[in-house]
């Protein structure tokens, strides 16, 4: 069994966005602008935010992150992103999710210029995605598939289970593992909480995407001799014994199913930190096509 460490694959990926983006700089050149959007005080999401800003810092991107109060009307967050849309100093703006409920995400994440949406979750850039079309795609399925290249895992013609079929992970995964190149070429089968037969689903699969927010979900039973597991999930659980109180936990039981297996990300320090690596180069992306290609690639 190989672990598949995300913190070695994300430190390669943004050691190579750091040299391009000190080339850019030396130059003179505009380099990458993320903006990162917080409303209210989620623990969990205060924690992903000050990844993602740490990250830019270390690639050399400028960052900005607006902190907004969880009673902020959707009106006037809605006036903000139009604004950053029109701020030619902006490349790429992500409003963290998930929201207050007053406030739809939907709505929000529509309002985002699809050229600066470096979530990928924009309908137009989902719909580039699924058409196989140069876009951002969602940072989440991004890392893995970046990850599953950086390891050279063969997927062709291999059977994909993808579990949890949420727009920002499990849907656009099936996609892209499904699609025509490498990383894909997959069989794919993706389950939900109304699929009937899930265990034996997964005991065909070569490749597991537990996506489910249920922590130790994929049991040793569930997994075949053999499979490669990506341990999407990110779930705090109790532990006194932490300072924190609490410590991450995935959608996979490691303890049980990692003897099993080929590959398996740990969690934490697998797809997470992939998360965000995926992150930096979509914004990347943004200020190349903005600044640097002739032709326009995504939106
Ligand atoms: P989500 O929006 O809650 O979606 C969960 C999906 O899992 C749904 O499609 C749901 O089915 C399915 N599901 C739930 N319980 C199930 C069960 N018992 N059997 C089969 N399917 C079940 O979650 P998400 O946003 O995709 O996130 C999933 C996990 O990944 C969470 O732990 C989240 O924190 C983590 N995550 C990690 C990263 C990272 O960077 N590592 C990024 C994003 C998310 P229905 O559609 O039928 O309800």
């Amino acid at each position: 069994m190989q672990i598949l460490n995300g913190k070695e694959a994300s430190s390669a990926i943004k050691d190579s966005l750091k040299l391009e983006v000190a080339q850019l700089a030396s130059r003179g050149k505009p380099v990458p602008h993320l903006v990162a959007i917080l409303v209210g005080n989620n623990g969990a999401s205060e924690t992903y935010v000050a990844s993602k800003v740490k990250a830019c810092q270390e690639v050399g991107f400028k960052s900005t992150m607006i902190r907004l109060e969880e009673s902020i009307s959707s009106l006037k967050l809605l006036d903000i992103i139009r604004d950053l849309n029109t701020d030619p100093e902006v490349d790429g703006i992500l409003v963290q999710l998930p929201l207050p409920k007053n406030i739809s995400a939907e709505e929000v994440i529509n309002t985002i210029d699809p050229h600066k949406d470096v979530d990928g979750f924009h309908p137009n850039n989902v719909g580039r995605m699924v058409l196989g079309q140069p876009t951002f795609v969602p940072a989440t399925p991004y890392g893995i598939m970046l990850l599953l290249e950086y390891y050279k895992i063969e997927t062709k013609g291999r059977h994909a289970v993808v579990v949890g079929r949420s727009n920002i992970v499990g849907r656009p995964m099936s996609i892209l593992l499904s699609g025509p190149g490498t990383p894909g070429n997959c069989t794919v089968t993706i389950c939900h909480s109304s699929t009937t037969n899930l265990a034996e689903i997964c005991r065909s699969a070569d490749i597991i995407v537990a996506a489910l927010g249920q922590p130790g979900f994929i049991k040793a039973d569930m997994v075949k001799q053999g499979a490669v597991i990506i341990d999407v999930g990110i779930t705090r659980v109790s532990d006194p014994s932490r300072r924190s109180g609490y410590r991450l936990r995935g959608d996979v039981e490691y303890e049980t199913v990692a003897p099993k297996c080929s590959f398996i990300t740990p969690v934490p320090g697998g797809v997470g930190p992939m998360t965000i690596a995926a992150l930096m180069k979509n914004t990347f992306k943004a200020c190349a096509v903005k600044h640097y290609y002739e032709e326009e690639h995504v939106g």
